[in-house]
């Protein structure tokens, strides 16, 4: 199966009425591990890189470590960029191969983040790669639970005008969910999710998955959720591998045997998470 690009894996998932797994990988041994999880489970993935691992390792040398991986797997695989943070960063992304690109301006007002986000849509859709984009704003945990935070929730009529305005393939919500939960405490407005996916034509997203509980997914997808984002339950779970293995003093001098305990882990966490997304068994 080819590196592809989300457009088709959307249209597959809103006709299965699955969500498709965007798993963040944060550094390269994380890649592998998450496209063998979708192989094992015959599910496409949407394999995503995000801005503050870019701060560590250039755009070209990660993109094509995952397009490789991408190029030869036995699923679709697209490679994604989460939360750009401008347009020069996306601008880089897509001349490295990157096929599905995130720009997050939901720090900005309304009309900037229109402004702005229409400036990427259109160089994006110029090489023909889709774009998220995100109105309202998903807060980031500072307890890693669900605390006192300043909400600023999707509403219905802003999701229409923001979409139709940018001309965005895709839109990430804030309906309950936050960045960088350790805990499944959040609280999703369901209801929320359903009167924009009625009025909304394009599919919509979910951030901050680490913090929900898998009963509530389900649920989230049933109301029209068609993407779900993980990252945070990825990254305890590799640094857990790591750590067990230290601990455990085995091979520590050499540095991919740690490395390769916390690949176990995600490759386990992500079969698992696939199957609550209902997008296993969909390539066979
Ligand atoms: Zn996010």
């Amino acid at each position: 199966m080819p590196l592809v690009t989300t457009g088709e894996l959307f249209k597959a998932a809103e006709k299965g009425g699955y969500a498709l797994p965007a798993f963040n990988a944060n550094c390269l041994e994380m890649i592998p591990p998450l496209v063998e999880a979708a192989e094992a489970e015959g599910a496409a993935l949407i394999l995503q890189i995000g801005r503050r691992f870019l701060q560590y390792l250039s755009p070209v040398f990660v993109a094509r470590s995952a397009c490789y991986l991408a190029e030869t797997a036995k699923v679709p695989v697209a490679v994604h960029l989460d939360h750009g943070a401008g347009i020069e960063q996306v601008r880089q992304c897509l001349e490295a191969g990157f096929t599905s690109i995130m720009y997050d301006g939901s720090s900005l007002s309304f009309e900037e983040n229109i402004t702005r986000t229409k400036e990427v849509a259109l160089l994006c859709s110029s090489r023909s790669i889709p774009v998220e984009g995100e109105t309202g704003k998903v807060p980031v945990s500072e307890s890693g639970g669900y605390g006192n935070l300043d909400w600023d929730l999707t509403e219905v009529g802003e999701a229409v005008e923001y979409a139709e305005r940018t001309g965005v393939d895709s839109l990430a919500v804030a309906v309950g969910n936050l960045h960088r939960m350790n805990r499944k405490e959040a609280k999703i407005d369901f209801d929320r999710i359903k009167r924009i996916h009625r009025e909304l034509k394009i599919p919509l997203v979910i951030h901050g998955s680490s913090g929900i509980s898998p009963e509530d997914l389900k649920q989230a997808i049933a109301c029209g959720i068609r993407k779900v984002n993980i990252a945070t339950e990825f990254n305890l779970a590799f640094l857990k591998g790591y750590k067990d293995c230290m601990d455990a003093g085995k091979d520590e001098w050499f540095p991919m045997e740690p490395l390769k305990w916390g690949m176990e882990k995600v490759r386990d966490l992500a079969r698992e998470r696939i199957g609550v997304l209902g997008a296993n068994d969909r390539y066979r």
